[in-house]
């Protein structure tokens, strides 16, 4: 997909969070189990995006389920709420977890046959983000709330994939120890759009370190495009300190948030 059509499937999606639109045929069901959010995307035999519901949540660390129960029960909610608004039973849902925690797929898959599904695909999430960008050659960096992963791409393959333990919960740290505010507070404050030119110059150097850990696998590999993803990638002005640090073009469609969960979807 060009960058063009990424943004207006990543606009529908992010639409189908308050519109249900109408799907025929068998529906496909990405669960994404993150750090900090648990989203469920629904999307028609042909990809076009139908539903979606995500919550806050921090039953994971690192990439592992620590609160069963915790997470069982929003996958359940959510997937209540998707029923309801669908008036039809979802069945098959993929599954995604972060580069080099394959182990903790059986618990992944356990949350997600709790809750009623059958798991017809278990996938690593900056993998899945390319079922939306389509990348032959780049490399797809998904910045999410506890880890930043990447996923290499040659020719279409998917070569290398790397995991590293810095995030948006990162951020929010930072933000909390400048603010001398909670760190709930410290999430809203980020979050929240207006205030992301005032912060921009607090986080800049948890960006530099990210982008650092971008740099540690892509230079020397002839890369010419980072394609950005994951809910951190929200925050304005981050692809701007990424290409800066890096050297290397870099893109991101306006709703990063949630491109991993829609890629899993597609491969439902
Ligand atoms: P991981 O991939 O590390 O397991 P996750 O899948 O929960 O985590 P995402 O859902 O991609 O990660 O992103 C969550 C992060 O995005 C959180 O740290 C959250 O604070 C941050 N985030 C969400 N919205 C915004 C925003 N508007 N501005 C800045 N950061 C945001």
């Amino acid at each position: 997909m060009d960058i063009r059509h990424v943004e207006e499937f990543m606009r529908r999606v992010a639409e189908s969070e308050t519109k249900t639109f109408p799907a025929k045929g068998k529906l496909k069901v990405g669960l994404d189990l993150g750090t900090a959010y648990i989203v469920l995307v629904v999307l028609d035999e042909e990809n076009n995006p139908v539903a979606c519901e995500k919550q806050a949540a921090s039953v994971l660390r690192d990439g592992v389920v620590v609160d069963y129960s915790g997470a069982l029960d929003i996958v359940r909610r959510l997937k209540a709420k998707l029923e309801e608004r669908l008036g039809r039973e979802l069945i098959n849902c993929a599954i995604a977890m972060p580069a080099g925690t394959e182990s903790s797929a059986k618990t992944h898959s356990y949350v997600a046959e709790g809750a009623g599904f059958e798991v017809s695909a278990v996938l690593d999430e900056p993998s899945s983000a390319n079922a939306v960008y389509e990348i032959q050659d780049g490399v797809i960096v998904d910045i999410g709330g506890g880890t930043t992963g990447l996923a290499i791409l040659k020719g279409g393959e998917v070569v290398q994939v790397e995991d590293e333990p810095t995030g948006g919960t990162h951020l929010s740290l930072v933000l909390a120890g400048n603010y001398h505010v909670p760190f709930a507070e410290a999430e809203e404050i980020k979050q929240d759009y207006s205030r992301h030119k005032e912060i921009l110059p607090v986080l800049k150097a948890v960006v530099e370190k990210i982008a650092t850990i971008i740099n540690r696998y892509v230079k020397g590999k002839d890369i010419d495009t980072i394609y950005l993803c994951g809910g951190t990638c929200c925050l304005t002005g981050i692809e701007k300190i990424i290409e800066k640090e890096t050297g290397i073009k870099t893109v991101k469609p306006e709703n990063p948030f949630l491109v991993t969960p829609a890629g899993i979807a597609m491969n439902c």
